[in-house]
């Protein structure tokens, strides 16, 4: 038994506070022993890393301990919501590894049910119509040390309530002119006790019942009960519900009893550096058309996320790194950014391409001939096999591996000197001023140079050392290509901390970059078709974009190799 015990708490060991929450409470038995959770977002926007973490856990913890875990569309607001919202909200839940099986669920459903309640709250004498506007009712609310003053409708005799609730719901009266309160206590030193506000009327279509419904629950009178009606035990959400909670159990206790009871439990959100988590903020970037949409590459949605590029993994990784805590905290993009390169080191396939592209002729090479050299698809992974890459007389490097009059430690290629191609052979560009083609502007065009032909792996001249390795594309061979260059979104660390300027003052004008006539190796073009993530060696990672078309291939960076940020802030 001892022992038993001891074994147990060893296992309770690498659980974060929640989970150990859970673990005891079906330790206890409460509940017959069961485990059902929800995820219950409102369909009112995009996904972002912020759910994904809500999601991690909610699904995460059923995983773990053999429960299941609802998506519930917390639909009780028809003015912002859309059926656009439910499927994305869907598809990225898919798509960061998580399934709700046939428990797709909905507030509305509940609507019925809900309604009922309220009438009975109402013929218990527990809740009543009031007339006045919400200016009123907020100028009554008190503070949280003066007490709120009691609505002149307070005691409204059972059948007025009845009456008026009905016939607000009948559509009788316009929107904002009445609502249904709980009455609890105003004088309560829980502001959510003062009376809350149950129902709304809303006379605006709802995307699921259409316009059967003309009033519309309030959230603290819809979640602890719909978390009831669908049998979820524990309800994770997040901080900012911890003075909400009372009011949920007081809700949830009308219907609950001893067998069986919903509780609540909160843990941190996930707040990130240089990005706005707010769904309105988000909302208004993509209405005001200061990005290119929900999933453009460079927002903190989910879906933003998967089209730059970063994986499922990444973002669960990242997720698992910072952990649930009962303290708020801003996490660093740092962090992510890391998680991103980690996974995608361990699985993007090296393939090269040329950005920014200067032509480099290798005079003692012959004109007609093409060799192959054979690249390594993934050192960091084994058995993803080689490719082959044509070599010729012309080729492209980036044109910021050339100088003319190179500083002392520039270790690639400048007049005189000799550097590597990858795979292939040492080269020396030439000495005389006049092997450097220019344009009419005087930016260089070509650069002549020669090769050393026993200097090609697996030949005597291999093994001899030279400072600098440059990557290379195929002049003849190489493909036309668009990248896109994202970096941070916002120019400041916190901007929802900064109270004296609008956010959108804030956004980083170099956020994004269009590069066209990238050189790329034709391997790239065969690979894309499955989706790949690409290593472009020296210069990042990248993944095909959405746009992308055989025409026009276009890459998205997901990622630049080294965080740049890090050292701008060390120099500063
Ligand atoms: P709002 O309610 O203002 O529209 P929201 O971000 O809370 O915005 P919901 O759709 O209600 O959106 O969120 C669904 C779930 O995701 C909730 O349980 C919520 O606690 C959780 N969640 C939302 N934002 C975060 C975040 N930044 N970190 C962790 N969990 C979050
Ligand atoms: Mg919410």
């Amino acid at each position: 038994m001892e022992v038993k015990e001891e074994a147990e708490l060893n296992e309770s060991k690498g659980l974060n506070f929640v989970e150990e929450e859970v673990y005891n409470d079906l330790r206890a038995g409460k509940n017959g022993g069961r485990l059902s959770t929800r995820f219950p977002p409102e369909p009112n926007g995009y996904l972002h890393i912020g759910h994904a973490k809500a999601i991690c856990m909610d699904f995460g913890v059923a995983e773990k301990f053999g429960g299941t875990c609802n998506l519930r569309f917390d639909d009780t607001n028809p003015v912002k919501e859309d059926v656009e919202y439910v499927d994305s909200i869907r598809e990225d839940i898919h798509w960061l590894g998580f399934d709700w099986g046939d428990r797709e669920y909905y507030a509305s459903d509940y609507f019925p049910q809900l309604y009922d309640l309220a009438i009975r709250l109402i013929k218990e004498g527990k809740a009543y119509v009031d007339d006045q506007t919400s200016e009123e009712i907020a100028a009554q609310k008190g503070t949280p040390t003066v007490p709120g003053t009691e609505s002149p409708y307070r005691n409204r005799s059972v059948e007025e309530n009845l009456d008026l609730f009905t016939r607000m719901n009948a559509g009788e009266f316009e929107e904002g002119s009445r609502v249904l309160r709980a009455k609890l206590d105003m004088a309560s030193s829980n502001m959510h006790f003062r009376d809350p506000i149950m129902y709304r009327i809303i006379k605006y279509p709802h995307h699921r019942t259409g316009t059967t419904w003309k009033v519309y629950p309030m959230y603290d009178f819809a979640h602890g009960q719909s978390d009831y009606f669908e049998g979820v035990t524990h309800s994770i959400c997040t901080l900012e519900f911890v003075p909400h909670r009372p009011l949920y159990e007081h809700f949830v206790k009308e219907l609950a009893d001893e067998t069986y009871c919903p509780r609540q439990i909160e843990f941190n959100r996930l707040n990130l550096t240089y990005t706005v988590m707010s769904k309105r903020k988000l909302l208004q970037l993509v209405k005001e058309g200061l990005v290119a949409g929900w999933d453009d590459p460079r927002m903190p949605t989910i879906s933003g996320m998967r089209r730059r590029g970063y994986t499922p993994e990444s973002v669960r990784n990242f997720i698992n790194t910072i952990g649930y805590t009962k303290y708020e905290a801003l996490n660093s993009i740092s962090l992510l950014e890391h998680a991103v390169r980690d996974d995608l080191n361990r699985i993007a396939t090296r393939v090269m391409a040329v950005v920014n592209p200067v032509k480099l002729v290798i005079d003692n090479y012959p004109e007609d001939l093409v060799e192959t050299v054979t690249m390594e698809n993934n050192p960091e992974q084994e058995g993803s096999g080689v490719h082959e890459m044509p070599f010729c007389r012309e080729i492209y490097i980036e044109r910021d591996d050339f100088m003319e009059n190179p500083p002392k430690k520039f270790f690639r290629l400048a007049p005189g000197t000799e550097v590597r191609l990858k795979g292939a052979y040492i080269i020396k560009a030439s000495e005389n001023p006049e092997d450097i083609e220019r344009d009419s502007e005087g930016n260089i065009t070509t650069i002549h140079c020669t090769y050393d032909p026993e200097s090609r792996s697996g030949l005597p001249g291999a093994a001899r050392k030279v400072k600098g390795t440059l990557h290379w594309v195929s002049a003849r061979h190489a493909i036309d290509g668009e990248v896109r260059l994202y970096d941070r979104l916002f120019e400041v660390e916190n901007p929802a901390a900064e109270t004296e300027r609008d956010f959108r003052e804030m956004l980083n004008p170099d956020s994004l970059k269009v590069v066209t006539g990238v050189k790329l190796e034709p391997f790239i073009i065969k690979e894309s078709e499955k989706g790949r993530k690409f290593q472009f060696q020296r210069v990042g990672y990248f993944t095909p974009d959405y746009d992308y078309t055989d025409e026009k291939p276009v890459f998205n960076r997901t990622i630049a190799l080294k965080d740049t940020w890090e050292k701008v802030q060390k120099k500063n």
